[in-house]
């Protein structure tokens, strides 16, 4: 007999606005989902997927039922996103463990699709059961980067399997022999972005509650930076068969039945999954045909996801074109503009918007030497409230045609001024009373 208890976290992180990580909690079925697709796509794929997990699961508790009840999910995901034309191209991660019975015996059925992860703590040591379905897990297969690389590669956000993007979709499971004494971690990838598999270690080995432990864990991804939702489900094994914890085996199958045995399985070690496309996985290998379909589907959803990423680039781009158009026009507008304005009884003129605008403030480009007395009276206060100008040789040929104006007598037959006797200033006369001749602004 196996008895499991468990504790969950979840958490939107400190960049994210929205949560679209789910954990699941049963007695039998615990699992993380990582949704993506736009502002309300995640949510709704990651709810999607986990209800349609427990309802299949529910319906046929195996492993091969956990495995098909992932393949249902899936379904659920793509029909809707096919059916809701503002949620197309949502989808999610999912990773799972399943307490079923199979021939008498405890197993627990564990699958995944997508970045999620699951491990095993066991005997203090922390080993990564599943394998990222992601660009840069696939470049260290092949021998592109190391696991170092890859965890900082930019690729590595890039999936190439996830739940709900295309009408099928390829699962790995594993059987495991439960072990009593054994911790099995469920996490989003807001966790393992954060933490170090040693950090996470410190945290399983030295606190018993899963519900601390899930909190803990939480809590320290949200310190080491939060940039993502951050979701963590504790399992563990608190009653188990009495089997050598050592030889538990973690057995890789892919969406098929359970190996009958471990032994007689020969599956590689954990995280080495083979990957059969899902229609032909319980029989046989993969045709080429199928290869290539798959082949089509990770290209597909790299795309996508590569989509998202230039939209956002695109629009950060737009938008400082835009700031830096408006802050150049501003710019333009403020240091193309001039007024005449008085500084301890001196006219003066500053260059800028009188009383200044927004972040600019006028600034003194010429003292005129010409104080209010030396003007006609009527022009001072509009002199001491500001004169636009259009530029600084205007607005100093409207300070000397005060000065002249000041210096001028009104001659009774012509109408015209001219300069008083013993007057210094030469400038031409203008018409009596009138502004003078200038663009400034009548008071
Ligand atoms: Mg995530």
């Amino acid at each position: 007999m196996t008895l499991l208890r468990s504790g969950s976290a979840s958490d939107t992180g400190l960049v994210r606005s929205v949560n679209q990580d789910l954990a699941v909690e049963t007695p039998t079925l615990f699992a993380v989902a990582d949704g993506m697709g736009g502002h309300a796509g995640g949510e709704v794929a990651a709810r999607l997927a986990v209800d349609a997990l427990a309802a299949a699961f529910g319906r046929q508790p195996t492993g091969a039922g956990l495995s098909q009840a992932v393949n249902e999910a899936n379904s659920v995901v793509w029909e809707h996103s096919r059916e809701n034309p503002e949620l197309r191209g949502m989808g999610t991660t999912l990773t799972a463990v399943g307490l079923v019975n199979e021939d008498g015996h405890d197993v627990l059925a564990l699958v995944n699709v997508g970045d999620s992860r699951s491990y095993r703590f066991h005997d203090g040591e922390l080993s990564q059961i599943t394998t990222d379905h992601s660009l840069a897990e696939e470049m260290v297969r092949t021998g592109e980067l190391t696991t170092a690389e890859a965890a900082v590669h930019p690729h590595r956000h890039i999936l190439t399997r996830a739940l709900g993007v295309s009408s099928d979709v390829a699962v790995d499971l594993w059987r495991i022999q439960p072990a009593r004494g054994d911790r099995y971690l469920l996490c989003s990838d807001g966790l393992t972005n954060e933490l170090e598999p040693a950090q996470i270690s410190e945290v399983l080995s030295s606190v018993s509650d899963p519900r601390r432990a899930a909190d803990l864990l939480v809590q320290a991804a949200r310190t080491h930076g939060g940039s993502d939702n951050i979701t963590v489900v504790v399992v563990d094994v608190v009653v188990g068969e009495d089997v050598d914890a050592d030889a538990a085996p973690v057995v890789a199958a892919v969406n098929s039945d359970f190996a009958p045995a471990a032994e007689e399985a020969g599956a590689g070690p954990p995280g080495e999954p083979e990957e059969y496309p899902a229609a032909v996985a319980d029989e046989k290998p993969p045709g080429r045909r199928e290869r290539r379909r798959a082949k089509r589907r990770e290209r597909r959803i790299a795309r996508g996801r590569r989509l998202i990423t230039f939209r956002t680039l695109l629009f950060v781009i737009l938008l400082g074109a835009v700031l830096a158009g408006a802050y150049y026009a501003v710019d333009w507008y403020d240091t193309n503009s001039y007024f005449v304005g008085v500084n301890n009884n001196e006219l003066v003129v500053y260059q800028g918007r009188i009383g200044g605008f927004l972040w600019y403030n006028p600034v003194e480009v010429k003292r005129t030497g010409v104080t209010t007395a030396d003007v006609p009276a009527t022009y001072v206060d509009a002199l001491h409230a500001g004169v636009e100008e259009s530029s600084v040789a205007s607005a100093l040929t409207y300070v000397a045609n005060l000065e002249a104006a000041k210096n001028c007598e009104l001659n009774p037959s012509s109408g015209f001024c001219a300069p008083t006797p013993g007057s210094s200033t030469t400038s031409p006369s203008t018409t009596a009373g009138s502004a003078p001749p200038t663009t400034a602004k009548a008071p």
